[in-house]
């Protein structure tokens, strides 16, 4: 109980924030000076659920220590050596009749590699300099899983009656796909996502939503509902090699060049999906929508350079608009002097929520032509949550408390998370990790970026938002 100042009237024990963010802000610092990089060795990100020597187990085990240190049941599971998840649960004190299914707080504790030459600060390093934390995961996601186990630590503390378990699931391997964090424990343990009585969990808090972004004088929080799906393309070009001296056509560098620069050169139409028209009118965007909706696409660009003067809320808005076509990796080629027989791209396609997949993959094989072979290796269909949903009710709520001028707002986002796993069991996965952020700090564009950092000030005010959506969805 210590942290407890007095009593509330429903009998639990006052919080002192100011000391719960202190402990939050050591945890977020520690958990980035473990570099638990997937894949460790920086590789293509289609290969690395293949390496087994991820670093997440030291993350999942320091959760579980701070954990277990305040009472919480908490073990380590590892899918491959290394690749650890720590799962932790509060049980519901009600009887097993009257309890309801469980709430999780989902997160992952890999992190993507690191370009250390373009940080101004050590990535690893967790320094705290002038109310920021900086380093790997400050964004994506260890300010989250700081949070939850916050959030956590303060429900223990508070006691009171709760009518749900609450189930605390940080996993490896999101930035991978998952294969071995979220989607393998999903579908070899269940149990860990279902109540005493085998009911499945009614709902995940997880990240990219809950922060706030600044658009002219508005300050929208985005409450996150949807999730583009994913279309891991592969293209594969074959050729004859020979000697660089004496060229002929059977070149697979000239294949594959050809068939990545049709993919990028073809555009898609926009679409206004109904997530994402509401969230354009809460940031005062309906002309993109209206643009969008006549399929005026060089409107669309006009009123989101009009709209927004931040370039990364516009590429992002733009990607909420459209499926999208992203070549981001080409192999081929050994040496100068060599032809080619051999190369190979990556594709990242995103599509909305609406979208036919298979169409969208003949469509791109048709595009790419003849010279190349095509082949998803990996689909993920989109997921759409309802905006409606009595969770969703208290994410507002607790935000419209703790900041009156601000606007909730459900929003689709446009990369895949965990959230995508968590479907497969009917899990409704929101992303809400609350934070205030000042207009001039450039959240969005800090995912998988160098200088990756988070304010202090802004878990101190998410976090006691994240805590009341929690305790009022499971108080009895
Ligand atoms: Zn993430």
């Amino acid at each position: 109980m210590s942290g407890a100042t007095g009593r509330t009237a429903a009998g639990t024990a006052e919080l002192d924030w100011d000391r719960a963010t202190e402990e939050a802000v050591e945890h977020l610092r520690a958990l980035i000076r473990i570099p638990s990089v997937n894949p460790p060795d920086g590789g293509t990100a289609l290969a690395a659920g293949r390496d087994p020597h991820g670093a997440e187990t030291a993350a999942a085990q320091y959760c579980a220590d701070v954990l277990s240190d305040a009472g919480i049941e908490a073990q380590v599971l590892e899918s491959e050596p290394g690749r650890g998840s720590c799962f932790a649960r509060l049980p519901a004190s009600v009887s097993d009749s009257e309890a309801e299914p469980p709430l999780v707080l989902l997160s992952h504790l890999d992190v993507v590699p690191v370009d250390g030459d373009a940080w101004s600060r050590d990535p690893f390093g967790g320094e705290l300099v002038d109310g920021i934390v900086w380093g790997r995961g400050a964004v994506d996601m260890k300010d989250m899983v700081a949070m939850e186990l916050a959030v956590m630590l303060a429900l223990s503390r508070e006691g009171g009656e709760r009518r749900r378990d609450v189930i605390f699931a940080a996993v490896a391997d999101e930035e991978a796909g998952g294969l071995f964090g979220a989607r393998h424990w999903v579908e070899q343990r269940p149990d860990l996502f279902r109540g005493r009585d085998g009911r499945t969990a009614a709902a995940a808090l997880n990240e990219v939503g809950g922060y706030s972004m600044t658009v002219g004088s508005r300050r929208v929080y985005a409450v996150q509902v949807a999730e583009k799906g994913i279309i891991w393309t592969r293209l594969t070009a074959t050729g004859t090699t020979g000697h660089g001296s004496m060229p002929h056509a059977d070149n697979a560098a000239i294949k594959l060049a050809d068939a990545v620069a049709r993919l990028a050169a073809k555009a898609h139409a926009p679409r206004v999906t109904p997530v994402v028209r509401g969230f354009l009118a809460s940031l005062g965007l309906d002309a993109v929508a209206g643009a969008a909706d006549d399929g005026d696409e060089e409107r669309v660009q006009l009123e989101l350079e009009h709209g927004t003067p931040d370039p990364v809320l516009r590429r992002s808005l733009n990607a909420m608009l459209h499926d999208t076509v992203t070549p981001t990796v080409i192999r081929v080629g050994q040496k100068m002097n060599v032809i080619p027989g051999f190369g190979q791209a990556e594709v990242d396609v995103r599509t909305l929520p609406d979208t036919d997949q298979e169409a969208l993959l003949a469509e791109i094989t048709q595009t790419a032509g003849p010279d190349v072979r095509v082949e998803a290796v990996l689909t993920m269909p989109p997921v759409t949550w309802p905006a409606d949903a009595e969770i969703v009710g208290l994410m507002e709520a607790a935000l419209n408390r703790a900041d009156p001028e601000g606007v909730p707002a459900p929003m689709m986002i446009t990369p895949g998370t965990d959230a995508k796993a968590l479907a497969l069991l009917g899990i409704p996965a929101y992303g809400f990790a609350p934070l205030r952020l000042d207009p001039e700090m450039p959240f969005l564009s800090l995912f998988h970026a160098h200088d990756e950092r988070v304010p202090v000030s802004a878990i101190r005010f998410g976090l006691p938002v994240l805590h009341e959506v929690v305790r009022n969805f499971v108080a009895a």
